[in-house]
């Protein structure tokens, strides 16, 4: 489970999340829609520690991810986790971004490998066994040697959330990742996500893919202004939105 509590977050004068609550039960999928802007991505780069939050607090599976007391970035630091701690927590989480963010010189199978082996301390061996039957859950047994310039951008896409669940994460928080996509490839991407969410995964995923969203999510969450606006149901959010500005976006993006 994913709780995010009054989270704030400033970049220098910019108030970029202003008090964002957000559970995610484990298990489920949420959905996160919202305007350019509105702080999507800053809020997933926050619950995977990427950003230090300004104030509230945020908990995977109980676990505290750092946490701040005080209104402007810098103020009364109660609560800092040491960066091993970190480091810790973070492996727990997976990440899947817009862009592939392969390692360029690595095979397939060698990006899906690294972490396991770097950071886990599995032996090559277990790696290699592992990296390649995830690499077959995704489709791609047949491309374990290629490098990533060798691949399309939905293969390169299934190899990075291949690479994420590598580290057996908790939790996986996909950013708009088939947004860079040709519209052909995005369906397979979508595929392997499904086929996640229904082995029980925890998901946050921002995406535009209403489709996708009727499909899987158990909670749409409206973004707006850096703060949670609307969330609920498909069938509350996206089929039938109180909130004018929910109502203004899905008007443009369905
Ligand atoms: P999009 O749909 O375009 O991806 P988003 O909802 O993901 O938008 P964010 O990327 O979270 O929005 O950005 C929210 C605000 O934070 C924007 O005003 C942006 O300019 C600002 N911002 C994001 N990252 C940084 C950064 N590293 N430094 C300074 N400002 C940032
Ligand atoms: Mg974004």
């Amino acid at each position: 489970m994913v709780e995010l509590a009054g989270v704030h977050k400033w970049y220098g004068d910019n108030h970029v999340l202003r008090g964002v609550d957000l559970v995610v039960p484990r298990g489920t999928v949420t959905v996160v829609l919202g305007p350019s802007g509105s702080g999507k991505s800053t809020a997933l780069r926050c619950i995977n520690q990427l950003e230090e939050i300004g104030a509230g607090c945020i908990r995977v599976e109980g676990e505290l991810q750092g946490y701040r007391e005080g209104t402007r970035r810098g103020e009364d630091v109660l609560y800092r986790l040491h960066p091993k701690q970190i480091a810790v927590q973070r492996a727990r989480v997976g990440m899947v971004f817009q862009r592939f963010n392969l390692f360029p010189h690595m095979t397939a199978l060698a990006n899906v490998m690294e972490a396991p082996v770097q950071v886990l301390g599995v032996s090559k061996a277990e790696a290699r066994e592992r990296a390649s039957a995830l690499l077959e859950r995704v489709g791609l047994s047949d491309r374990l040697d290629h490098y990533p310039s060798q691949l399309s951008g939905g293969q390169q896409q299934r190899v990075a959330i291949a690479r994420a669940l590598a580290m057996e994460p908790d939790l996986m928080l996909f950013d708009e990742p088939t947004s860079a996509l040709d519209p052909e490839l995005v369906g397979e991407v979508l595929g392997v996500m499904r086929d996640l969410a229904t082995s029980g995964m925890t998901m946050i995923v921002v995406t535009h893919e209403i489709g996708f969203a009727r499909e899987v999510a158990d909670q749409v969450v409206f973004m707006a202004d850096g703060a949670v606006v609307e969330h609920g149901p498909v069938s509350q959010v996206i089929d039938a939105p109180t909130e004018p500005r929910t109502q203004d976006f899905l008007a443009h993006v369905l």
